[in-house]
C-alpha cells in the first residue's frame, strides 16, 4: 500500500469547538447577548445543525437581530480562520511522516473562503503535499471523487491505497472507505461508541500519526 495520508480538517488536525468558543465569546460581547447568549450558541452548534446558514437564522430569531443570516455567517467565515490553531506537536508530527517518506493531504469540506482560510492562518497550507477542499472542487465528501483529488494532488496514484483519519463516520470513515482507503476514526461522540467500520479508532489525532509509523504503509 503507498504512503499516503489523508486527514480531515476540522476536529481532526485543528480544534474546532475551541475555537468556536472564542468566536461565540465575541459574537456574544457585540451583540450583547451576555453568557446566556454564549451557552445558548454553544448549545446550538452541539446540536450539529447541518449547514450554518440554519445555525444563524436559528441565531437571529432567537435574540430577535436585524443583521440578516447570510451577512453572519459570511463574517463568521471571514472570523474564524483567525481563531483556529494547529498544536505545535500536530504539525511536528506531520513533518515527521513525511520524513518517513509518506505524501501528507488534508481533505475536508466547506467553503473556499473559511476553510482555505484555516489552511493558511494555520500554515497547514504549506505543511503538507496537497490539499482538496469541497467548496473549491464542487464535490463533497463522502464523495470518492474529492479523495482522488486530494490524492492527486500529493502526486499519488487513486485507487493504489492509503489512509484516511477524521471524525466524521460519513464523510471520512466510509468516504475513505469507498475510496479503497484504510481508516482511523477520532472518536469524539460519548459513549456508547457508535457503529462503525473503521480500521482503528482513537480519541487525538496524535496517536493516528503513531499508527501509522507502526503501519509503515505496508499492510
Ligand atoms: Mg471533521
Amino acid at each position: 500500500m503507498q504512503r499516503l495520508a489523508l486527514f480531515d480538517l476540522d476536529k481532526t488536525l485543528i480544534d474546532l469547538d475551541a475555537a468556536f468558543l472564542l468566536w461565540a465569546e465575541e459574537f456574544a460581547e457585540q451583540h450583547r447577548l451576555g453568557r446566556k447568549g454564549v451557552d445558548h450558541l454553544i448549545s446550538l452548534n452541539r446540536n450539529g445543525l447541518p449547514h450554518r446558514e440554519l445555525f444563524f437564522a436559528k441565531v437571529r430569531e432567537r435574540f430577535k437581530l436585524s443583521a440578516t443570516a447570510a451577512s453572519m455567517w459570511a463574517a463568521y467565515r471571514r472570523r474564524m480562520p483567525r481563531l483556529v490553531e494547529c498544536r505545535p506537536e500536530v504539525m511536528t508530527g506531520l513533518a515527521e511522516l513525511r520524513a518517513a517518506g509518506w505524501r501528507v493531504g488534508i481533505i475536508t469540506n466547506g467553503t473556499p473562503d473559511n476553510q482555505l482560510g484555516k489552511l493558511q492562518r494555520t500554515g497547514l497550507a504549506e505543511a503538507v503535499d496537497g490539499y482538496a477542499v469541497s467548496g473549491i472542487e464542487g464535490i463533497r465528501k463522502p464523495d470518492a471523487g474529492l479523495f482522488e483529488i486530494a490524492a492527486q494532488r500529493c502526486g499519488m496514484n487513486p485507487g493504489e491505497g492509503g489512509w484516511m483519519i477524521g471524525d466524521n463516520l460519513v464523510a471520512d470513515i466510509e468516504g475513505g472507505r469507498a475510496a479503497g482507503l484504510r481508516t482511523v476514526w477520532i472518536d469524539r461522540t460519548v459513549r456508547p461508541r457508535e457503529e462503525h467500520q473503521a480500521d482503528h479508532v482513537v480519541s487525538d489525532v496524535m496517536q493516528a500519526i503513531a499508527l501509522l509509523h507502526q503501519d509503515g504503509g505496508g499492510s
